[in-house]
């Protein structure tokens, strides 16, 4: 029948996901965070760098929740590991297009979990010879955490689960979601 068939292939009432942060949550704290990095950078024109792939969703809300002139760039960073654990060892991908000297870099990521990919290119960031290095980062799995990483700007705190969503995959999958959910079982 073609309603369960379509029941069946919604991925966003998929069972096996558990909602941790609802589309509506994720909204309203974006624009929370937008209105203090508007105050903050005003006059400042910083350069958003988003971390491919995952940041992108939230960099895009968040930048248009930012009410002053700014530029974004991308980058893209391995780090090697299992599909759900990082192993500490970072490769540069896809670099900036840009020299950063002078400018203020807001780093926008969408998850920091045990903090060895961040610490690593705040650091890389920071060499380049920037005016201020600071990161935006959606959520914190603080629990994780084996290098210390300041977040600036944050969006959530969360239990150490696997989370999915609004950007973080497994596999590649699961990334449209517009909230965040706990994936139950990775092997379903
Ligand atoms: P860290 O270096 O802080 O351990 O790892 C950061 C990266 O690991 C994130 O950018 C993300 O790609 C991945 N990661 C860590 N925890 C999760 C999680 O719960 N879900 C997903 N999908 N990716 C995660």
């Amino acid at each position: 029948m073609a309603t369960s068939s379509a029941q069946f292939t919604s991925e966003f009432s998929n069972p096996n996901l558990e909602v941790l942060i609802s589309e509506a949550q994720i909204q309203a704290r974006i624009k929370e965070l937008g209105a203090e990095i508007t105050r903050d950078y005003a006059g400042l024109n910083p350069l958003l760098i988003g971390v491919l792939k995952g940041a992108c969703f939230f960099l895009s809300d968040l930048l248009r929740s930012i009410d002053t002139r700014l530029g974004i760039e991308f980058m893209a960073i391995s780090s090697y590991g299992s599909s759900t654990r990082t192993s500490g060892e970072v490769r540069i991908m896809k670099d900036l297009d840009v020299p950063i000297e002078g400018r203020h870099i807001l780093v926008v990521e969408d998850i920091v979990d045990t903090g060895l990919t961040l610490s690593y290119l705040l650091a890389n960031l920071a060499s380049r010879g920037a005016a201020s290095v600071k990161l935006a980062a959606l959520l914190d799995k603080y629990e994780r955490r084996q290098k210390e990483v300041k977040i600036d700007y944050l969006g959530f705190k969360i239990p150490d689960e696997f989370v999915v969503g609004y950007g973080l995959d497994f596999a590649e999958r699961y990334r449209n979601l517009p909230f965040i959910a706990v994936l139950k079982n990775p092997e379903a």
